[in-house]
């Protein structure tokens, strides 16, 4: 068997092009005469490739000169502790729940200070984003905190909350690279990449410089102080080398491909697939508010867990892979990034028609 349909939501699918190239390129990168795995990162070989890389997503996003783009390690969950150590000066901060990993983040940011949840939609299990148009935000907030696109309840923030004027930061990691942003709208923006843009093990933070400071809260690991990291050019210690190397072939790919905007609406017209045959679907049906629909996780049931179970059991054997939902929320999950091919939806919609005709 050649290549699945991978419906994960992360570690997830990536583009064949930068698979096969990175493969090409396995024992011999550009005549070095070894892998970018094998390579010093002080080499010259690979401080051009994180230059490139850090270029590339620049360009990609319209990053201005007064953000810093680091790449950490430690996956999104290090910096639920890291956003807090560094920001937290008055040792307040407001969170909107929307989810898990807004959840998680929230709580960690307890462990360092007032964390306030000023929002939720935990009412109706995270299938809606509340409205966030006139939240009642401390005063002497530090920032706003949301969980941008919600990977396990497939929600989205498509109009961010109004934070009353405090830096907003903001969790991307499943929303990462899919559209177009305003990166000026915030303080602090932050994924682990392992979702829409390469392997696990890196996380990228694109921080406006003012944020980044000397004083952070006492006891701040040397490591999880973002000016350590941006004074050395994210080189202060050995970065996840590999892991950078394919994030800067995904940035390639997807100016390639048209840039942000190409990708919007190519993940546009994969989403509208899935969502419109859930609409019209009687067995099938989506979990979340319309209009908080996320672009690259789709939530569905069919209101019968035997029935959600064998519809799993078959996809997989018919080459759809890891859609089953999250073991939270149970039913069924199509993650559909960036590299998810059209033909990917498309087919996968005909065997749902093809399973709906079989079971009712
Ligand atoms: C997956 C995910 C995380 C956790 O990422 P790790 O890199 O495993 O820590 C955090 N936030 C969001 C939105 C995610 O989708």
């Amino acid at each position: 068997m050649g290549r699945v349909y991978n419906f994960s939501a992360g570690p997830a699918v990536l583009p064949e092009e930068v698979l096969r190239e990175a493969a090409d390129e396995m024992l011999d990168y550009k005549g070095t005469g070894m892998s970018v795995m094998e390579m010093s990162h002080r080499s010259k070989a690979y401080d051009d490739i994180i230059k490139e890389a850090e270029r590339d997503i620049r360009d990609l996003m319209n990053i201005p000169d007064n953000y810093k783009v680091l790449f950490l390690q430690g996956g999104a969950s290090q910096q639920f502790a890291a956003v807090p150590m560094n920001l937290m000066k008055n040792r307040k901060a407001a969170y909107i729940i929307t989810g898990q990993w807004a959840k998680k983040a929230f709580a960690e940011a307890k462990i360092y200070g007032e964390a306030v949840a000023v929002a939720s939609s935990a009412d109706k299990t995270f299938s809606y984003i509340p409205d966030c148009s006139d939240l009642d935000i401390p005063e002497d907030a530090d920032y706003v905190y949301i969980c941008e696109n919600n990977t396990i309840y497939g929600t989205k923030f498509w109009e961010l909350p109004n934070t009353k004027g405090k830096d907003l930061v903001a969790d991307v990691s499943s929303c990462f690279l899919s559209e177009p942003v305003d990166v000026t709208k915030y303080g602090v923006i932050y994924g682990g990449v392992q979702k829409n843009v390469g392997p696990a093990g890196v996380v990228i933070a694109i921080i406006r410089e003012d944020l980044i400071r000397d004083d952070v809260l006492e006891g701040t690991p040397t490591m999880l102080k973002w000016k350590t990291q941006a004074d050395a050019d994210s080189l202060y210690n050995t970065p996840p080398c590999y892991g950078i190397y394919i994030c800067g072939k995904v940035f390639k790919w997807i100016k390639k491909m048209g840039g942000l905007e190409a990708m919007k609406a190519h993940n546009e017209k994969k989403a509208k697939i899935l969502y419109d045959f859930l609409d019209e679907s009687k067995l099938f049906k989506g979990t979340v508010e319309k209009k908080d629909r996320s672009l690259m996780n789709v939530p569905f049931v069919t209101g019968n867990e035997e029935l959600d179970k064998k519809f799993v059991a078959e996809a997989k054997a018919a080459g759809f892979e890891n859609l089953k939902g999250h073991r939270t929320v149970g039913g069924m999950r199509a993650s559909i990034y960036n590299a998810m091919p059209i033909e990917g939806v498309e087919k996968l919609v005909e065997f749902m028609k093809k399973f709906e005709a079989e079971n009712s």
